[in-house]
């Protein structure tokens, strides 16, 4: 493991704040988690950061940054018409999707262009154009902290929900994922449930393939989201709200082109849809701003400090209320 005091997190966080940690360790194999807790070094303030695409760090961290360095995709099972692959959490998740292209395994190809590592993607059960990463997820395997006992939970041990899972919720902070198992399908099978991708399919006349989806999603995410490389930000900043019917009601009479998609007994609205009735979509205070291809999502174009980022999204949180009676909630780890 390498170990690093006092270390700057600017290449850490695609929001780019200038932060710092006390502490950093990157991990180089799994099992040295066990070796962190008989050392007792998780006793302090700690948390575990993966490519940090979905972490506004708010000031510096006062305490010790876990970042999982090891990598690797194993094929642990192949059958007829399924492989079982095992990918460890360093991997970065566009590895994974590229991998999944070349050996032609299906499932995963709606997620491409997603940033970060692979041992992040349950935790917030990573989610894009229909597909959802539980819907290939066998198992998660790792460690439960602060003891480091090993755990092996099942895909529906794992409490997956819209952004939500088990990891985020109640072992939020408790767990050190290693590998993520995927259950991949041989045989094409295409979810093309999105509007936007069946459109730019047709729009390019592109008959449905693992090459051809990947292509689309790509074109389509370019076209509405931050090049990260440019621009700071951590995707979608904010949930799409789910909220009772009655909700839903009341505010399709004030907005009648209100988007909505059936949540089981609940129905999940757009947020970006609501922060652009608002008026703030392509607004900007400094450095900080919402995006003005995508509402959802909060930017820094380059010096925006951690207050300027908070100062914008309780604005936008606090509108969206006084306007539409609806409480936006951060899809961000704010830290
Ligand atoms: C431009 C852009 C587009 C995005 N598009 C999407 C999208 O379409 N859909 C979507 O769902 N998300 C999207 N995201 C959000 C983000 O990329 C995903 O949530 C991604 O999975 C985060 O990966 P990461 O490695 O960067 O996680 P981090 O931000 O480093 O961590 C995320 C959370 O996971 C925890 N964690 C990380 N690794 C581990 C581990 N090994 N064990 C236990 N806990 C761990 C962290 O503590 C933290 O709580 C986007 C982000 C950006 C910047």
């Amino acid at each position: 493991m390498k170990v690093f005091q006092n270390y700057p997190l600017l290449d850490h966080n695609t929001f780019k704040m200038k932060v710092s940690c006390r502490q950093f360790i990157e991990l180089e194999r799994p099992e040295e988690i066990v070796n962190l807790c008989e050392q007792h070094l998780l006793e302090q303030p700690f948390y575990i950061l993966g490519g940090g695409s979905n972490v506004l760090f708010t000031k510096d961290y006062d305490g010790l940054i876990l970042h999982p360095a090891f990598q690797g995709i194993d094929k642990i099972e192949e059958e007829a018409r399924h492989v079982t692959l095992r990918v460890a959490a360093g991997t970065e998740w566009e590895k994974l999707i590229d991998y999944c292209i070349q050996h032609h395994y299906f499932g995963l190809e709606n997620l491409t262009g997603i940033p970060g590592l692979v041992g992040s993607a349950p935790v917030q059960n990573i989610g894009a154009y229909g597909v959802e990463v539980k819907d290939c997820i066998l198992a998660v395997d790792g460690y439960l902290l602060p003891k480091a006992t090993p755990f092996h939970y099942q895909c529906d041990e794992c409490q997956f929900g819209y952004r939500s899972s088990i990891f985020k919720k109640e072992l939020k902070g408790k767990t050190f994922i290693t590998h993520v198992l995927f259950r991949l399908s041989k045989e094409p099978h295409y979810t093309l449930t999105y509007k936007a991708l069946s459109e730019e399919l047709s729009c390019q006349q592109l008959e449905p393939s693992l090459d051809n989806i990947v292509r689309c999603v790509r074109a389509v995410r370019d076209s509405k989201l931050p090049d990260i490389t440019k621009i700071g930000c951590a995707g979608s900043f904010f949930q799409n709200p789910i909220v009772p019917n009655e909700d839903y009601q009341r505010l399709k009479q004030q907005l009648p082109d209100l988007v909505s998609y059936p949540a089981g007994e609940k129905v999940k609205l757009a947020a970006g849809q609501l922060i652009d009735k608002a008026g703030w979509k392509g607004h900007r205070e400094g450095d900080a701003g919402i995006y003005p291809k995508q509402a959802l999502v909060v930017v820094n174009y380059g010096n925006a400090s951690p207050e300027d980022i908070r100062q914008l999204y309780e604005k936008v949180i606090s509108d969206v209320y006084t306007k539409f009676q609806i409480t936006l909630q951060p899809e961000v780890n704010i830290l």
